[in-house]
């Protein structure tokens, strides 16, 4: 890929700047695809697309897709193929996905995954995917020790990223929220899940070098978001001048 195809005309702020394209978090329940899809939101200005997030959102509404996936979600389960590709398709519509974006819990399986090369088969960039790894033991305690503010999205732990005053979000004052599958009975099926489907996905890409990487996610979250800010120039042969 040539480094002028990255080093585009931002049509935001008409400035020359590094757009990642279409970029994929991959990784298991925990690993922090969440919050650092959030941080790269903020440096890139591209939407972070999060299947987990969309299909909440569903439930909330009570959508006919929100109620089927409801009782699928509750016991980390994954939702059928078809019914989340369809949701993907019609958020990639939408005219923020032009600078790209950062698709966070999706493909979580084979189907999926070739289905997103099938869709994506015409477009600029080819998709990259970053998959961050956290040993096992720890992503118990990121599950169960997670918070999120209902506001603005911001993701907390109780343990390692406590909030200022407890429960309440720093930015905006708001009660934090525990997500209803952040249980351990419901984070072991989502661990089962992972491993079941999600783990080819990573091998897929793995098999396909130069648009895979991954990422040390033990680390600092700051740290995280810069090895993965680096590993999105390397992967689009990009150089800060
Ligand atoms: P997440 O917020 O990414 O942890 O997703 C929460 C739950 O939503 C998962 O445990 C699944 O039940 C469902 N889900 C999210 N993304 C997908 C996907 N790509 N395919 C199937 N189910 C999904």
């Amino acid at each position: 890929m040539e480094a002028s195809m990255i080093r585009m005309t931002d049509p935001v702020t008409n400035s020359t700047a590094f757009l990642p394209g279409p970029v994929l978090l991959l990784g298991a329940p925990g690993v922090g695809k969440g919050t650092q899809a959030k941080r790269l939101m903020d440096e890139f200005g591209i939407p972070q697309i999060s299947t987990g997030d969309l299909l909440r959102e569903h439930r909330r509404n009570h959508t006919p897709l929100g109620m089927m996936a409801d009782e699928l979600m509750a016991t980390g389960q994954l939702v059928p193929d078809d019914l989340v590709n369809q949701m993907v398709a019609t958020r990639l519509t939408e005219p923020d996905t032009g600078r790209g974006y950062i698709l966070d819990g999706f493909p979580r399986t084979l189907n999926q995954a070739e289905w997103l090369d099938g869709q994506l088969a015409n477009s600029t960039l080819p998709v990259v995917a970053v998959s961050i790894v956290v040993p096992e033991r720890i992503l118990l305690e990121r599950i169960t020790g997670r918070l999120t503010c209902p506001v603005c999205g911001t993701i907390y732990n109780r343990y390692s990223e406590p909030p200022l005053a407890a429960g309440i979000c720093d930015r905006e004052g708001a009660e934090l929220v525990q997500r209803a599958d952040d249980t351990e009975p419901v984070f072991y099926e989502r661990m089962k899940a992972f491993e079941a489907k999600t783990s080819d996905v990573i091998e897929y890409y793995r098999a396909q070098d130069s648009r895979f990487a991954e990422v040390d996610g033990n680390l600092p979250v700051d740290e995280v978001m810069q090895s993965i800010r680096a590993t999105l120039f390397r992967l689009r042969h990009y150089t800060e001048s």
